[in-house]
C-alpha cells in the first residue's frame, strides 16, 4: 500500500461520529491526528475549539503578491447505522474491487485528504506551494456546521482569501470530472391541523365534525397542480431562468436521462414540472416535498377512530435568487388560506439555507476546469446540484468569495448510508487534482 493510502487509512480509523456525544472524544482524536499531520508537512497549525468539536487550520507561509487560496473539507462522519448491513467494519477501511470501503472514504474524509495530501506532494516536489494556502476543516458538517458561522465571522480578517476549494459534491459518473456551480437552499417547515378536542367515535361523530387528516391531505395536496408545478402564489417570483448555455451542457451530462433516473430511483414512471428536462428539475427548479405524513390509527386491523389532530412535515428545495424566509412566508399564507373548514392549522417553521450559484467562467471558475481536465483526461461537465450546502453561501456572504465545488463522490459511493466507498482512482486523481488547482490559481 502506498503512504498515501496508508495516511488515508489512518484517518478513516477514527469513528469521528459527530452527532454522538459518545464519540466526542473519537472527533477531537481525529483532529488531532490531523494537525500532527499538517504539522508534519509543514504547515502552521491552529486548533480552534468551538462550543462543540474543534476546528482545524492550517497554512504554508504567506506572501504578499500571491493569491490566497482556502480548501474547505470536514474530517465528521455520519453514524453507521445498521452496522449488520455494511460488508466489512465501517472502520476498518479496506480496498475491494479498486474501491476503498469504510465511512467516510467518499464523505469527506477521502476528498479532504485527497487535498492535503497533493498539498504535501507538491511541497516535497517544489518546496514550495505556488498560492498562500489557508486549510479550514470543521468537525460539525454532519450536525449541520452550527459553529461555523461565529467562527467565520471572529475569524473574518485571518481567513481572507481569493477563491475557496471545495471537493464535497459528486462528480456525475465514472471518468467524468465534474465542477459544480450551484446547490440548492432549503426551507423546512411542519403543520399541526387540529380538530375535536380528542379522538372520536367515526359512528358517534363521523359526518358532523370535520377530520383532520383528510383537511392534512388536502392541504398536502393543494401544494401542486396535476402536472406537478408548484401551486403556492408568488413561489416562482424570484426563480431565475435557466440559461441557454446550461440546457445545452445539461441535456449532455451522462447518466441524467429519464431512463437513468428511472434505474437509479427504481420508479415507475417519471413526474415533474413540465418542459424541463430531469437534470432542469433537479438543479435549476424548485420543489415542494411532502417529507412525512401521519394521523390517527396506524396499528394492525381497523380501528373506527376520528383523529383529534394530524401533521405533516415539508421541506422546499429553492433555487437562485429565492429567498427562504420570503417562501417560509409565502408557505405559511398559502396553509392557512387553504386550511379547510371546521379545523384550524398552525405552521411551525423550520431550518434554512440559502441557494448558491457562482459564475464556472469566471477566472477561478476557468482554473477549476482546467485543473480537472488535467487531471481526469477530459474536460468537466458543469453542473449544479439538487441537495444544500448552506455553509457555502455563508463563506459567500462572509468571506466575500465563491466557491469551486470539484466533487469526487460518484453515485454508488453510498454516503451517509452502509458500504460507503470511494475509488481509489478517484483519490489519486483527487490529488492530482489539488496539485493542478493550486498551479492553475497561481497563474
Ligand atoms: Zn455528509
Amino acid at each position: 500500500m502506498t503512504k498515501q493510502l496508508e495516511d488515508l487509512f489512518a484517518f478513516l480509523r477514527f469513528p469521528s461520529i459527530s452527532t454522538d456525544s459518545n464519540h466526542a472524544g473519537d472527533v477531537r482524536a481525529c483532529a488531532n491526528w490531523l494537525i500532527e499531520k499538517l504539522n508534519s508537512m509543514g504547515l502552521n497549525t491552529e486548533l480552534h475549539e468551538t462550543p462543540k468539536h474543534p476546528i482545524v487550520i492550517a497554512r504554508n507561509e504567506h506572501h504578499a503578491g500571491k493569491k490566497t487560496c482556502l480548501i474547505y473539507g470536514h474530517y465528521d462522519v455520519q453514524p453507521v447505522d445498521p452496522v449488520e448491513l455494511w460488508d466489512s467494519p465501517p472502520f476498518e477501511p479496506e480496498i475491494r474491487d479498486g474501491r476503498i470501503w469504510g465511512r467516510g472514504s467518499t464523505d469527506n474524509k477521502g476528498q479532504m485528504m485527497a487535498h492535503v495530501l497533493g498539498v504535501e506532494e507538491m511541497l516535497k516536489e517544489e518546496g514550495e506551494l505556488p498560492v498562500n494556502l489557508i486549510f479550514l476543516f470543521e468537525g460539525e458538517e454532519e450536525i449541520g456546521s452550527p459553529n461555523l458561522v461565529p467562527f467565520l465571522e471572529k475569524h473574518k480578517e485571518a481567513l481572507k482569501c481569493d477563491v475557496i476549494a471545495v471537493s464535497d459534491t459528486g462528480m456525475v459518473a465514472e471518468g467524468v470530472p465534474t465542477m459544480g456551480y450551484g446547490l440548492r437552499g432549503i426551507t423546512c417547515c411542519e403543520i399541526t391541523v387540529k380538530g375535536p378536542k380528542g379522538d372520536l367515535h367515526s359512528g358517534v361523530y363521523g359526518g358532523c365534525v370535520a377530520n383532520p387528516a383528510t383537511a392534512v391531505a388536502k392541504l398536502v395536496a393543494s401544494l401542486h397542480d396535476d402536472n406537478g408545478k408548484i401551486a403556492i402564489e408568488g413561489f416562482y417570483d424570484d426563480v431565475r431562468p435557466l440559461e441557454v448555455w446550461e440546457r445545452e451542457m445539461w441535456a449532455k451530462v451522462p447518466g441524467m436521462t429519464e431512463a437513468d433516473i428511472l434505474n437509479i430511483t427504481g420508479s415507475p414512471a417519471i413526474f415533474g414540472e413540465p418542459d424541463y428536462s430531469s437534470a432542469e428539475r433537479l438543479w435549476a427548479r424548485p420543489t415542494a416535498e411532502v417529507n412525512g405524513i401521519g394521523g390517527g390509527y396506524q396499528g394492525e386491523g381497523s380501528k373506527t377512530v376520528l383523529p383529534a389532530e394530524a401533521m405533516a412535515k415539508f421541506s422546499f428545495r429553492l433555487v437562485p435568487d429565492q429567498d427562504p424566509q420570503d417562501i417560509a412566508a409565502k408557505v405559511k399564507t398559502h396553509l392557512e388560506k387553504h386550511a379547510p373548514a371546521g379545523v384550524t392549522v398552525e405552521v411551525h417553521a423550520g431550518h434554512d439555507g440559502k441557494p448558491y450559484i457562482c459564475d464556472p467562467h469566471s477566472e477561478n471558475g476557468k482554473a477549476g476546469q482546467v485543473a480537472l481536465e488535467q487531471a481526469f483526461g477530459k474536460a468537466p461537465v458543469l453542473i449544479r446540484e439538487g441537495g444544500s450546502i448552506p455553509i457555502i453561501q455563508d463563506m459567500k456572504e462572509i468571506l466575500g468569495v465563491e466557491s469551486l465545488m470539484l466533487g469526487l463522490a460518484l453515485p454508488n459511493c453510498q454516503i451517509h448510508a452502509p458500504n460507503e466507498n470511494f475509488y481509489v482512482e478517484n483519490f489519486e486523481g483527487g490529488i492530482r487534482l489539488n496539485k493542478a488547482l493550486l498551479k492553475e490559481l497561481a497563474k
